[in-house]
């Protein structure tokens, strides 16, 4: 337990937690007063309920108006989700606070259990949170394929699988707030269903992971624990003959891989990724043409000025900071020719 910092807790209870928070969560949604029914959003709806709405952001009653919106902005996120969602694209279409919060704040993710392919994972939670793990639900939509075609190991396999569409559920307050309605309407929730339209959350519908979710998308994102993990899963169902499996996790094995992935993980979109290779091919550019440059200074000649004058000011800033004379600046310009 020392190297988790006690968070983990006992995995071999997780999900009887999982189990009946989901079982609490449901029934107070049951006893929801203010919910706007999916008849209501379609034209259904009487005034006289006054439910509210933050649509423009200041909170006030819904009109007809917001109903026409709330439509529009529907159709807007499924036209957006459409074909269903990858690890990837969770990353991608979630907000900037929620990656930074997972960055930040969501230390570790672990696989606990799969049946079939549905798999438990346990997180740490918040600084903030009145629990200390959060359970997600990630469901591998192309597990029997996975498990089926012979082509592919075992881990080839997983590794295929984890790139796929996939479905989720996080038992936190802002997926069930925020984005449970969102995973719904965009056919990849994988827990209780949300009929209510979030009028006072989420009313445009952006956004689409808390960072629980994102921090296990991290996890599935980058090959490793998840892959491995899953590989266990699909070597046992291909050892039966229906295809089925269910993996408990170990209580050691699950604080021997958190041990061992103490690093905390970048939790990035496709674009942060495509600056971050860029810069790092600049760094790399950068380092030859010094490494090619001249090392004993010479005077400036014109050809070399001329050349120094293709960089933008903040450019030859940059590399006179970083103690190259005039010719060896004209020199990388010429290099990156
Ligand atoms: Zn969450």
């Amino acid at each position: 337990m020392a190297t988790t910092g006690g968070w983990l807790g006992k995995l071999a209870g997780a999900a009887g937690e999982a189990n009946k928070r989901a079982a609490a969560e449901k029934a107070e949604r049951l006893a929801a007063p203010n919910i706007l029914r999916p008849n209501e959003v379609s034209g259904e709806y009487d005034a006289g309920r006054v439910l509210m709405t933050t649509l423009g952001g200041e909170i006030r009653p819904l009109t007809a108006d917001d109903l026409a919106a709330f439509r529009r902005n529907i159709q807007t996120t499924q036209k957006r989700l459409k074909g269903g969602i990858t690890a990837r694209k969770v990353l991608d279409l979630s907000w900037k606070d929620d990656r930074d919060r997972a960055q930040s704040q969501i230390r570790q993710a672990v696989p606990a259990s799969a049946s079939n392919g549905r798999v438990r994972f346990v997180t740490s939670a918040g600084p903030d949170s009145k629990v200390s793990r959060h359970h997600v639900t990630v469901e591998f939509m192309s597990y029997g394929a996975a498990v089926s075609a012979g082509t592919k190991t075992p881990l080839q396999a997983a590794n295929w699988l984890r790139k796929q569409p996939l479905k989720f559920d996080c038992d936190c307050e802002r997926h069930t707030f925020w984005f449970r309605y969102v995973s719904t309407i965009g056919g990849f929730n994988a827990g209780r269903a949300e009929t209510g339209f979030p009028k006072i959350r989420n009313p445009r519908l952006t956004g689409v992971g808390c960072k629980h979710v994102l921090r296990v998308m991290a996890e599935v994102e980058s090959a490793g624990t998840v892959a491995l993990f899953l590989s266990k899963v699909i070597t046992r169902a291909r050892a039966n003959d229906d295809g089925r499996a269910t993996v408990r996790q170990t209580q050691k094995d699950a604080e021997a891989q958190l041990a061992a992935n103490k690093r905390a993980r970048n939790i990035m979109t496709t674009e942060d990724r495509q600056k971050a290779s860029a810069a790092a091919r600049d760094r790399r550019a950068l380092a030859r043409a010094v490494a090619d440059a001249p090392t004993r200074p010479e005077k400036p000649t014109a050809a070399s000025r001329r050349m120094a004058g293709s960089l933008n000011k903040a450019q030859l800033a940059m590399l006179s900071r970083m103690g190259l004379t005039e010719s060896q600046i004209a020199a990388i310009t010429a290099a990156g020719k």
